[in-house]
């Protein structure tokens, strides 16, 4: 045993770099763990980012593409719905880029981070009210260090919240997909979304197209189709049909798991709390995860400081997956709609009511809307007491 940190995180994807520099900013050491070597490979996200998160919070130079304004939706027989916005709606992340300035961000402002380490389980600190004994494997040799706060960031299948007996994802869908450069850049910028219930069952298949790089995928229930086969297909039969292949070269594949089932509800003990997809806080309908990183983190860095501020760890378990889990709702009745969707029929269907004129509102809706994770104000009761426990001299 050697070290003491106030907070130890577990996972350096999104959630964890960006708690990490929140905490460190707020005068915590922290100590910040993941099992990858480089945080700039083996991403497993497309890594679109819708307009609120853009214009919501900074990114680093050169870590986004070029916007994108334009969606078309393909039915399964290819008919096809245009939308445009006229804004930039959409900006597709160099992920490995921005992971690792991040982490440079989160060096310059103390947080010490570990490579190549990973979390193998913790137990409650005899000597410290709510603090933890963390083990750790790091570079082949077992470490363990204390900490007041446990934070798991560590994907969808957390480890952390097994071991703090947290609440974990139960309903997922899996995406795969190809991402590829274009040598000229000089592509236009869309986003095309294919509805079909064999290449993406329950979900959609994707051809998201910056103009420099372009990202071919497909996502669905992994009971109800194999994504790597699916992925062929999708290249070998649709893809060619929007796209010109000419002049475009893979460079990386990606692929995962996404939890669908909306934010959990125990986040949080005495101990520890988990954020990004840990939490479960993906929107259920679109399955993106980056913005709801962002908002949760936001959320309970405020909550870890005061409780490292106060010294008393209920600050921990006010940060409740409640506060968010009704405005999730509408989300979760359109993933139960998404899942009942089993025949290119019923695709097809719900294809024809968009693209009519009431319909076409509501898809304009779904892709153009200015929406996030939900927001919490500062008014809300448990931030509030967090807030002014960090106000006080
Ligand atoms: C194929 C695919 C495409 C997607 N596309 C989009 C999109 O375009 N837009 C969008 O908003 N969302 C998208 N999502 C969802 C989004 O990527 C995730 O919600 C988000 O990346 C989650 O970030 P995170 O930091 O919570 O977890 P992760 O990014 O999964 O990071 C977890 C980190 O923890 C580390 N780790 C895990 N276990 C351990 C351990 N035991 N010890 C140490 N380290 C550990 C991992 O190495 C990893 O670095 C996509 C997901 C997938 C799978």
């Amino acid at each position: 045993m050697t070290d003491k940190y106030d907070a130890v995180i577990i996972g350096a994807g999104l959630a964890g770099l960006h708690c990490a520099r929140l905490l460190a900013a707020g005068g915590a050491s922290v100590l910040l763990a993941d099992r990858k070597e480089d945080l700039g490979t083996g991403v497993h996200t497309t890594g679109i980012f819708v307009r609120k998160t853009f214009e919501d919070f900074d990114f680093p130079p050169g870590s986004l593409g070029k916007p994108v304004s334009r969606v078309s939706l393909y039915s399964p027989s290819l008919r096809r719905l245009d939308l445009e916005s006229g804004i930039p709606e959409f900006r597709i992340g160099r992920m490995g880029a921005l992971y690792n300035s991040i982490l440079d961000e989160c060096v310059d402002l103390g947080v010490e981070f570990l490579g190549s380490t990973r979390f193998l389980g913790s137990r409650p600190d005899p000597k410290v009210k709510g603090g933890s004994i963390v083990r750790l494997e790091s570079g082949g040799s077992k470490i363990q260090v204390q900490t007041r706060v446990l934070v798991g960031a560590d994907g969808a299948g957390s480890a952390v919240a097994r071991d703090l007996d947290l609440d974990r994802n139960k309903e997922w869908i899996v995406g795969y997909e190809e991402v590829l450069k274009r040598k000229d850049g000089g592509g236009e910028p869309v986003l095309h979304c294919f509805l079909d219930a064999d290449l993406a069952p329950g979900y959609i298949a994707w051809i998201a197209d910056d103009g420099e790089e372009c990202h071919i995928g497909v996502g669905g229930y992994p009971d109800r189709f194999d994504p790597r086969k699916a992925l062929e297909e999708f290249k070998d039969t649709v893809a060619p049909l929007v796209l010109e292949t000419k002049g475009l070269e893979t460079i990386e594949t990606r692929g995962g798991r996404i939890p669908v089932g909306g934010v959990l509800k125990n986040i949080s003990n005495r101990r520890g709390i988990l954020i990004g997809d840990a939490a479960g806080a993906v929107s259920p309908l679109t399955a993106g995860g980056l913005d709801p990183c962002l908002r949760l983190s936001g959320y309970a860095s405020e909550a870890v400081l005061a409780r490292l501020r106060s010294g008393n760890p209920g600050f921990l378990v006010n940060y409740s997956g409640e506060m968010f889990r009704s405005r999730f709702l509408p989300r979760i009745l359109m993933r139960s709609l998404m899942r009942a969707m089993r025949y290119q029929t019923q695709l097809e269907f719900l294809f024809g009511t968009l693209a009519s004129s009431p319909g076409r509102w509501l898809a304009e809706k779904i892709f153009f809307r200015r929406a996030s994770f939900p927001e919490i104000g500062k008014s809300h009761p448990v931030r509030r007491i967090a807030l002014n426990e960090l106000r006080r001299p």
